[in-house]
């Protein structure tokens, strides 16, 4: 679903991505770990070309990244972001939030984005608030809005860069167990979380990240109870 091939990326001097090859088959969940600066919100950025590559190819579903255009837009419209802020419209309600990219990306009528709206609100737990603007929400609930929004487009990969590490620790569960029930239903998901509860229960696989590289490429009991980098269990007992 997605594939990157000899992907290298620089921002001036700083070699941030260095030749990342990656495949992540459907419905595969993949837990993206590694120290700060390593490179792990670059990468998610590139997916949806957010941020352009020097080199290399990338692929979702098959299809490799256009540079701009109307291409571009659908491409973009197939992969699903949440990032550590919600970044919600705040003078549009709940609802509108959620409908807003459907109707005008996809050009869906209006009581169709509504009613998909509704229920996507209802899977994250929030639809008696769809009335209400973001700000007389609770973080965890803006985040799953954020979520609800990201899944209005049917995107065929969804990809969350520290989608809880804003929140205060009461609220990091009710955003897990959405996510968790999202990856239970087969989305391909690419997540940068340090949270090892969610990795081990909901993960497929852990990429560890380290100066722009993939150092390590296991299933998440192994990697967490038994790394084979020094720099995986260094990075490991700073966390833990
Ligand atoms: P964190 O855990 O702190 O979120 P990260 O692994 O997500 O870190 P990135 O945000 O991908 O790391 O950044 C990788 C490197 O690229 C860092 O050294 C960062 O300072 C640098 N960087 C990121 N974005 C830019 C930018 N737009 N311009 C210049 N340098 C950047
Ligand atoms: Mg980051």
């Amino acid at each position: 679903m997605i594939s990157m091939t000899g992907v290298q990326k620089h921002f001036g001097d700083l070699h941030v991505l260095r030749d990342i090859t990656l495949e992540v088959p459907v419905g595969q969940v993949v837990i993206v770990v590694g120290p700060s600066g390593s490179g792990k919100s670059t990468l998610c950025r590139t997916i949806n070309r957010l941020e352009p590559v020097d080199e290399g190819v990338i692929r979702v579903d098959g299809r490799e990244l256009p540079a701009e255009g109307k291409a571009l837009a659908a491409l973009r419209a197939d992969v699903g972001m949440v990032f550590q802020s919600f970044n919600l419209f705040a003078h549009k309600t709940i609802l509108e939030n959620v409908m807003l990219a459907p109707v005008k990306v996809r050009k869906t009528g209006k009581s169709e984005a509504r009613s998909r709206a509704l229920e996507l609100l209802d899977r994250v737990g929030i639809a008696n608030q769809a009335d209400k603007y973001p700000a007389q929400l609770s973080g965890g609930q803006q985040q799953r809005v954020a979520i609800a929004r990201a899944l209005a487009m049917s995107p065929k990969v969804m990809l969350f860069d520290e989608p809880t590490s804003a929140l205060d620790p009461e609220m990091v569960s009710e955003v897990l167990d959405v996510m968790t029930s999202l990856a239970r239903d087969g989305m391909t998901m690419l997540v940068v979380t340090h949270e090892m509860g969610f990795a081990r229960k909901a993960g497929d696989r852990v990429l560890f990240m380290a100066d722009g590289q993939i150092v390590e490429d296991t299933d998440p009991d192994s990697f967490f109870t038994a790394p084979k980098s020094d720099r995986a269990r260094d990075f490991l007992g700073k966390i833990l």
